[in-house]
């Protein structure tokens, strides 16, 4: 029996590494807990780089997305009720963000993978790694239908998010982690509504933080910085809309939310966490296996499709060649790029909250003030934000 490269998650990190890698003909399996309607339909990200889109493209997996995504190069810091642009395309040499849903993200990569015959297992538990630091890993789990089953591999892709079963398959001490609590907690709320704006709002209010981010003409998501230990069940849907309204109101303007039918409310804790290295052994981690960060700078499903880029292409050197050194320095490649991330999802986190501590509050301020005010602060926001 011919090892395959093994895959744990059906996520945009593990399904673009499945892709990629049925393209150079490599085989792979893919594990998958939750059914296809559940990966289908699971909404999160919805704003994407323009350098992981050209990724996508170069693979053919961004057809309906080139078609359907709006294309975004500007966002609104609005600051006491007072409006201000930051015109991010122009200040980094005409890129721009693609608005796309991850669920939609998902649904493409998986026709893809399934087109190009692709082998994925939904609805699996217990999923088992075995022999992660040998030549001859393997991954055991329990089909839908409740049979054990086991797969030879050649190589393991962790892709199954951070409260997956790779990571914790690593024997304790044999990767560091780096973890931080950033002390912030935000509402997300996905509604049935049309976009209110057509640029990205953070809103900064006495009361806290509020984001109106864009998802589809019919669906919006929208972000209210709550109390640390705060619950959903604290936040009826009046008293949502009505905190939206406060928090994003515009001075002296016509301007108006519109509201719709609330689908989805959870609570965000703003913590950053990250895996050093991102492997073990024959088990690569990607995507949020392997680092979280805040939603702030919208990163994470960006980094997960860099990984797997990344992944999969020393996979190939190492199937065509027997040639290593893409595997060697997987871990160090990604981290450059995520370590980067996090350190201006940091910046932005500061920026856009303000601290319980005054001094630090006033630093905050500070920073957005030169950031509106200053052409090489704006270059640098630009730059990190649609993507290096
Ligand atoms: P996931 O998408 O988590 O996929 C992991 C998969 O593994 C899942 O399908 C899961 O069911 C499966 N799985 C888990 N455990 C097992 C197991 N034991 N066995 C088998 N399968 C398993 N990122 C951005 O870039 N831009 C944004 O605008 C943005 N906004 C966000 C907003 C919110 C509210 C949230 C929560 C996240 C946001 N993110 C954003 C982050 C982004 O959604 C994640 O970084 C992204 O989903 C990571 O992809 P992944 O493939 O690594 O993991």
């Amino acid at each position: 029996n011919q090892r395959v490269v093994g895959i744990v998650g059906a996520g945009p990190a593990g399904l673009t590494l499945g892709n990629l890698l049925l393209e150079a003909g490599i085989p792979c399996v893919v594990l998958e807990r939750g059914t296809r309607e559940y990966i289908e339909t699971r909404p999160r990200a919805g704003v994407i780089e323009h350098r992981a889109v050209q990724m996508l493209a170069d693979h053919g997996l961004a057809g309906r997305l080139l078609q359907e995504a709006d294309r975004h190069g500007a966002c609104e810091f609005r600051v006491n009720g007072e409006a201000h642009e930051v015109d991010y395309s122009s200040l980094y040499e005409g890129q721009t963000h693609y608005v796309y849903p991850q669920q939609e993200v998902v649904k493409d990569l998986l026709s893809n993978y399934l087109a190009r015959g692709g082998d994925i297992r939904f609805s699996v538990t217990d999923v088992e790694l075995h022999g992660i630091d040998t030549p001859e890993p393997a991954l055991t789990w329990t089909s839908s239908d409740g049979r054990r089953e086991r797969l030879e591999c050649s190589f393991l892709g962790g892709a199954d998010g951070f409260h997956g079963v790779s990571r914790r398959s690593i024997p304790p001490g044999a990767v560091q982690e780096f973890t931080y609590q950033h002390g912030i907690e935000w509402l997300s709320i996905l509604a049935e509504a049309p976009p209110s704006t057509h640029k990205v709002i953070y809103a900064l209010h006495p009361d806290g933080f509020a984001g109106h981010m864009l998802r589809s003409s019919t669906v919006s998501r929208y972000y209210l910085q709550v109390p640390t230990d705060d619950t959903v069940d604290n936040w009826p849907d009046d008293r949502v809309w009505a905190e939206l309204h406060k928090r994003l109101a515009l001075r002296d303007s016509d301007w108006k939310l519109t509201e719709g039918r609330i689908i989805e409310k959870r609570i965000l804790d703003m913590r950053s966490h990250v895996v050093e290295p991102m492997c073990y052994g024959r088990l690569y981690l990607l995507g949020d296996a392997a680092h979280i960060i805040t939603p702030v700078g919208a990163k994470g499903m960006n980094l997960a499709l860099h990984d797997a880029e990344v992944l999969a292409d020393a996979l190939i050197s190492y199937h065509r060649t027997g040639d290593e050194s893409g595997l060697r320095s997987y871990s160090e490649v990604c981290l450059r790029r995520v370590w980067r991330a996090q350190e201006f999802s940091q910046w932005m986190v500061f920026m856009i909250h303000r601290s319980p501590e005054p001094f630090l509050s006033r630093l905050g301020q500070a920073r957005l003030e030169h950031l509106i005010a200053s052409g090489a602060s704006a270059g640098y926001f630009a730059q990190n934000y649609v993507g290096p």
